[in-house]
């Protein structure tokens, strides 16, 4: 079977727009409002010659929910289910106390974890360095919307499938 990688992190971060790109078809929906969209959950990607299954775990609970709830069992998902988790961040934003909580959570896994700060469009080295706070040896600034550095990430995803 296939390996598995797990998207997570808070809603509009960039989870569904990164999820896209991954899978290639535009078929999960970007909407700015947090929680008003149906998102698809599940798709298949390839980089280099290597299948592989993608889940955004921001699709398959309540994005209304307690957002600390909500991230926390997003986390719990994807150290279950997935071989390698993308932790999706916003530059923008910086650390935030939700991603504090992901990152709290995950650290209990030895799943690899790569920390993704999205929208990095304008200055993507600043970024990954204010994100290697949260304490993962892994941080690849990328921008979903323009696909800028995704070919970095989809390289360090798959090798450690
Ligand atoms: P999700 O809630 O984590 O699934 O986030 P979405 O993919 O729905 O994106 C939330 C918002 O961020 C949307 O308005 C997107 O257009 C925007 N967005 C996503 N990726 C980028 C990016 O790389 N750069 C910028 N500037 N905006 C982005
Ligand atoms: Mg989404």
């Amino acid at each position: 079977t296939k390996p598995v990688l797990a998207l997570v992190g808070r809603p509009n971060v960039g989870k569904s727009s990164l999820f896209n790109r991954l899978i290639g078809e535009r078929v999960s929906i970007v909407d700015d409002t947090p929680g008003v969209t149906r998102d698809r959950v599940y798709g298949e990607s390839e980089w280099s010659g290597r299948g592989f299954n993608v889940i955004d775990t921001g699709g398959i609970f309540d994005e209304n929910d307690n957002i600390l709830n909500q991230v926390v069992l997003q986390a719990q998902l994807a150290m279950e289910e997935a071989d390698v988790i993308v932790f999706v961040v916003d530059s923008r934003d910086g650390i935030t106390p939700a991603d504090e909580e992901v990152a709290l959570e995950l650290r209990k896994s030895n799943k690899a974890v790569i920390v993704a700060p999205n929208k990095s469009e304008d200055n993507p080295d600043l970024h990954a360095a204010e994100f290697y706070q949260l304490g993962f040896d892994k941080v690849i600034p990328i921008s979903a919307i323009h696909g800028a550095n995704t070919g970095d990430l989809l390289d360090e995803i798959v090798y450690h499938f």
